[in-house]
């Protein structure tokens, strides 16, 4: 399938829509969005990889930032925080540049690596998107954890790249649908940056406590 550019929705919210689709539905239909500690130290860390001005070549390779993609496949378009391009035979050519280049898509994370997988479909997104862009097969991307200094290396395996583009249909259905789904209280809640404004523990409680207070008086 592939989407008109005026549908296309934004390729980090992948990651909120994994993480909560409520949170990704605050977000992208209600503008909703609070800074925390953790927020904010993302945006400063993702200022130093993303600033465009910056763009190195080391011998056989060439790194870009900030770089914008977007993908016709999966409707989404974003930017890529840092693209390598190392020099093999087996690569595409890359703008006037010599030669062949295999293409390595680097997403910068603030913190350390996670048990989901929220950060690799944002990954495959972009490398989802550069694909098409390059006419490239990407065989792997990374991700770079600031609290662990190092990166992570992600094969782009055939079950990431069908989750990623299963989430992002979803996400087009759910823009489409255009309603914010009810709180579903959980450990992920206290690491959500919405927690004051999202409020699930109230919801979730009051809506339990009514649903239980109806079974009773139905009784
Ligand atoms: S507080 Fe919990 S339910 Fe609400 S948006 Fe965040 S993760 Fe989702």
């Amino acid at each position: 399938m592939k989407y008109q550019e005026e549908d296309y929705l934004q390729m980090s919210g992948i990651q909120h829509f994994c993480f909560c689709r409520r949170q990704w539905a605050l977000i992208n239909l209600e503008q909703s969005w609070e800074d925390d500690a953790r927020t904010t130290a993302g945006q400063i860390f993702h200022e130093v990889a993303d600033d465009p001005t910056i763009k190195e070549k080391r011998g056989d390779l060439i790194i870009a930032r900030a770089v914008p993609v977007s993908s016709s496949s999966l409707g989404l378009t974003g930017k890529c925080d840092v693209v390598e391009f190392r020099r093999s035979d087996d690569g595409v050519p890359v703008g006037i540049h010599e030669g062949s280049y295999k293409i390595i898509p680097v997403e910068y994370k603030v913190g350390h690596r996670k048990q989901e997988e929220w950060d690799e479909v944002q990954l495959c997104a972009e490398a989802i998107a550069l694909e098409e862009t390059f006419g490239a097969r990407i065989e792997f991307g990374q991700l770079f954890y600031g609290e662990e200094r190092r990166r992570k290396t992600v094969e782009m395996s055939k079950d990431l790249r069908r989750k990623t583009e299963l989430l992002a249909e979803d996400m087009h259905s759910a823009m489409s649908y255009g309603k914010i789904p009810e709180a579903e209280p959980s450990a992920m809640c206290r690491k959500c940056s919405l927690q004051n404004i999202c409020m699930p523990e109230a919801l979730g409680h009051s809506d339990s406590e009514d649903y239980l207070q109806r079974m009773e008086e139905s009784n």
